[in-house]
């Protein structure tokens, strides 16, 4: 088996960019697409994103389908070879290190780690069929609040963390009126955030709803609302809404490295030096949302997949694998 230079594993805006650094380095990467990981399709969490208006260079937009197609065609065109399945074993242990999927058994000297993190959703039927036909669920605010569709209306989001927060009170800049659904009547948030929420909600620009739980999202094509339901009473009711965001949390795709790499308390893969790539092992590198729980955004994942690739390039060089 010839070994690789370097594998990419994940192929969203971090892979991708990754791939288009190490292709155009002449490193000829090979890139693990995924087929269903996490319930992802390839290309990540913007497979799921209708209208991407703050990726820059795309004064009108794009839908995220079309910018990761972007993306793939210019890491294809570089000479990036695709394995579109999931990676199920990632053997770290020794060198070089072996990647396996159902089909393929792959030996490198590099990796980048591109897997993700995926948002966490309620799990009702009604939430995954507006959310995937573009019918007004979506767990990024940042991504998808600023529709038109969205102005002057009640939006409903989902949390009491500081993500809840954050995005509830971008949401009140559009908004008529947002009202936070938290199963808890206190804020898991931190206090400043805690602090701008109760001034949101003094003048009238947000609405707490403790000690509630979203149960069922209504609406056929778009939503009209969503049933509460009081998780002390037990009563349910409806809260007439045009918009419903989650913010209930993410999850890093860091199951195929736990016990292997160095993970932090939330189980993101930990960068062991600041201001790079490097994760816990030398000559694997970490790039976009796997790494980071802070910003999560298309832009900041593209970054550190080119960061990922240089380091690796870098890396490969020192160790004399040109
Ligand atoms: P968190 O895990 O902090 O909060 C998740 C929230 O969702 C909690 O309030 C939790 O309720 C609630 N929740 C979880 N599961 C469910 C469910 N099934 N149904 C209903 N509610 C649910 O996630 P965040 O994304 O808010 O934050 C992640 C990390 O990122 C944190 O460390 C945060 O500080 C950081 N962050 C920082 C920001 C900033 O500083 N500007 C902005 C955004 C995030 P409960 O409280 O009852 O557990």
């Amino acid at each position: 088996m010839s070994v690789e230079k370097v594998v990419v594993v994940g192929s969203g805006p971090a892979g991708l960019t990754a791939a288009v650094y190490a292709a155009r380095a002449a490193l000829e990467p090979l890139m693990f697409e995924g087929f269903n990981a996490g319930g992802l399709i390839p290309g990540g969490q913007l497979m799921y994103t209708t209208e991407v208006e703050n990726y820059p260079g795309f004064p009108d937009g794009v839908t995220g389908p079309v910018l990761m197609k972007a993306f793939r065609d210019q890491a294809e065109r570089f000479g990036t070879r695709y394995i579109r399945e999931d990676v199920n074993e990632i053997d770290l242990s020794k060198r070089p290190f072996t990647v396996k999927s159902d089909e393929h058994t792959v030996e490198t000297h590099a990796l980048i780690i591109a897997t993700g993190a995926r948002a966490n959703w309620l799990g009702i039927e009604n939430e995954q069929r507006l959310a995937q036909s573009g019918g007004g669920v979506s767990a990024c605010a940042v991504c998808d609040g600023a529709m038109p569709a969205y102005r002057d209306q009640e939006l409903v989001v989902i949390g009491g963390g500081d993500s809840a927060i954050e995005e509830g009170s971008y949401l009140t800049k559009f908004a008529s009126k947002v009202h936070l659904v938290h199963r808890r009547d206190q804020l898991r948030a931190s206090k400043a955030m805690q602090e701008r929420f109760f001034k949101l909600v003094d003048e009238g620009k947000m609405q707490p709803q403790w000690n509630s739980i979203v149960v069922d999202v209504l609406g056929d094509t778009a939503i009209t609302g969503v049933q509460i339901k009081d998780v002390k009473s037990e009563a349910v009711r409806e809260l007439p809404c045009r918009g419903l965001f989650l913010a209930i949390g993410h999850t890093p795709n860091t199951e195929l490295f736990q016990g292997q790499l160095e993970l932090d308390d939330k189980r993101y893969l930990k960068l062991t030096q600041p201001g790079t790539s490097y994760t816990s092992i030398e000559g694997v590198f970490a790039a976009g949302d796997v790494a980071d729980h802070v910003y999560r955004q298309a832009v900041t994942a593209a970054g550190t997949g080119c960061m990922a690739a240089i380091d690796a390039e870098r890396w490969l060089a020192s160790q004399g694998i040109e």
